[in-house]
């Protein structure tokens, strides 16, 4: 891991992923603690550690691929809606200091609640081809 950055390690496929979907901008992949069935984490392939020192250029171009994404999602699973979330600073709970959206897809309705689970390889695995294919 060449800057101590697993997110680095991950978008230069030093750490695997299940990828859902790439470009030369970003990378897309599951969360492997998901709040719900699809989440999905995007990241610029260029490190920065959030919003406040990512250029705009860079934040614009992966605000566009948030969305593409979260279409695939939509189409692929049968959520009925998302959440995009993006912490910065250990006090928001952000956790990895390299920039990333949260896609987090929901099913029915209920309270903006998040709460993690250790994800299942398999399915995580059953999961991402499903949604690479959309
Ligand atoms: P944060 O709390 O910083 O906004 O979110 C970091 C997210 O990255 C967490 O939801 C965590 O589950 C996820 N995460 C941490 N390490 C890895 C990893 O090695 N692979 C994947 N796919 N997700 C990770
Ligand atoms: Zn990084």
């Amino acid at each position: 891991m060449k800057n101590g950055c697993i997110f680095c390690a991950i978008a230069a496929g030093e750490i695997p992923s299940f990828k859902v979907y790439e470009d030369d901008v970003v990378l897309a992949y599951l969360d492997i603690n998901p709040f719900t069935e699809g989440h999905t984490l995007v990241i610029p392939k260029a490190h920065s550690e959030g919003l406040l020192d990512t250029p705009d250029e860079t934040l614009a171009a992966v605000l566009a691929r948030v969305r593409k994404v979260a279409a695939h999602l939509k189409s692929a699973l049968p959520c009925d809606g998302f959440n995009i979330l993006q912490n910065n600073g250990e006090a928001a709970g952000q956790t990895v200091k390299h920039l990333h959206f949260h896609i987090v897809p929901r099913y029915g309705t209920g309270p903006i609640a998040f709460e993690s689970g250790k994800g299942d390889m398999e399915r995580l695995k059953a999961l991402a081809d499903r949604v690479r294919m959309a």
